[in-house]
């Protein structure tokens, strides 16, 4: 049977002090709600929920009522092809979700046992995982400390001949440095596929993420900057490439003749129905980025000059889509740590989520990476934080956050 890896924190020795207390609970509370005539409403204000506003119901009634509800129909291909237009791409690959995504696009590149991919220490665990299934090694590198993206001057020195792609991501929605690092790529020969579950929308000096690297990721998850549930979608402009993720999301049926198989596929399709709401969201897009750029902005003008607290930079070369905005505690200055002011936003019926903990802290990975430390991941980890980040935020709500925030600092 199945052993799940057991870490304890003694076993950690100081790595333990990165490791986040337990999430506090979000207390129910009444916020005065300023416009006239309402009474204050008892409320909780969620670090992240979906905005389904726009033609979600039309289409999901419409592949109700042609009876196509499965993973052929027309939503499928149109939101195929409007996701795929959006990020400056030939091609789009729905698909089950956004590990998945990674999976396939990776798979396309018939890794092999032994074979390494690049990625960053700082990611959700689907990145490494999409490593792991193809029987290849995640190589770990660390952050750099002003946008909080893989620090690329760390890349070549992990380089072995064994290394096959480098897997960036674009962490909270703000893009990596993607020249710098298309450029060391082709100098070693190395596929690129970006992960950009998070980055919708986001923009490397003009060009949008998806269409950056060799292939890329996304994911349609609720509290993704667009939704379908459960979804994800494979970008790329590489004709042979996106023809394979077709074929292996599909079981890899062979086009001589059915139930004929020359890959070992998989079914990661995704339905008509979870494609009719996802077309209604990419008509939103823009709308949603807009949103997540102001609630950042109205965040950071609202906590600017609290001792302490650090808000997201965006480089001059990026558009940052804010897919969560994250904030550092600098616990002696601030006069907090990271976890009490946590508790201090609960009480107050803020939910908020800690940041990412790196892939080299985690139980399941602990043996590989045994001792290696990456100082920029365990700072980010160890110190930071998301406040409620939704495309639905209001600006009440987010003077509400701010000003818990500014009260509760340490004079
Ligand atoms: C959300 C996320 C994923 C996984 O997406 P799912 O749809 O939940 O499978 C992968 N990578 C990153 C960076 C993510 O944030």
């Amino acid at each position: 049977m199945l052993q799940p890896a057991e870490l304890s924190l003694e076993e950690m020795g100081d790595l333990a002090d990165v490791i986040p207390a337990a999430d506090p609970e979000v207390k129910l509370t009444y916020r005065p709600i300023p416009e006239f005539g309402q009474a204050p409403r008892r409320s909780l204000i969620p670090v992240c929920e979906p905005t389904l506003g726009g033609n979600e119901m039309k289409y999901v009634q419409q592949a109700i009522e042609t009876n196509w509800i499965s993973s052929a129909g027309r939503f499928i291909r149109d939101f195929e092809a409007r996701f795929a237009e959006l990020c400056g791409v030939q091609y789009g690959i729905a698909c089950a979700n956004g590990t998945v995504a990674m999976h396939l696009a990776m798979a396309t590149l018939g890794l092999e046992a032994g074979d390494e991919v690049i990625i960053p220490t700082f990611t959700m665990i689907a990145t490494a995982n999409a490593v792991t299934y193809c029987g290849a090694k995640p190589v770990l590198v660390d952050m750099e400390p002003d946008y909080w993206q893989m620090d690329l001057n760390q890349v070549e020195a992990k380089i072995t001949p064994r290394t096959k792609a480098i897997v960036p991501v674009h962490i909270y929605g703000h893009p990596t440095d993607m020249d710098a690092l298309m450029a060391l790529a082709e100098k070693h020969g190395l596929m690129v596929i970006e992960d950009a579950a998070e980055a919708h929308g986001a923009e490397y000096k003009g060009r949008r993420t998806g269409g950056l690297g060799h292939a890329a990721g996304f994911s349609f998850y609720g509290n993704k900057i667009i939704t379908t549930g459960e979804g994800g979608m494979v970008t790329t402009n590489d004709r042979t490439l996106a023809q394979l993720a077709w074929n292996l999301r599909d079981h890899a049926f062979s086009h001589e003749r059915h139930f004929w198989h020359k890959f070992v596929g998989f079914n990661y399709r995704m339905t008509n129905l979870q494609a009719a709401v996802g077309l209604a969201q990419v008509e939103q897009l823009d709308g949603f980025v807009a949103a997540r750029r102001r609630n950042a902005a109205e965040y950071n003008c609202r906590l600017y000059g609290i001792p302490g607290i650090r808000t997201p930079a965006e480089a001059p070369w990026a558009k940052n889509v804010y897919w969560m905005y994250g904030i550092m505690v600098d616990e002696t200055e601030y006069g907090m740590s990271r976890d009490a002011l946590r508790r201090v936003l609960a009480d107050h019926g803020i939910e908020t989520r800690t940041f990412f903990i790196p892939m080299h802290c985690q139980p399941v990975y602990w043996q590989q990476f045994k001792g290696e430390r990456y100082p920029v991941a365990e700072n980010l980890c160890k110190r930071g934080f998301y406040l409620p980040s939704a495309s639905s935020l209001s600006l009440d709500e987010i003077e509400y956050v701010a000003g818990v925030i500014r009260k509760a600092a340490q004079p």
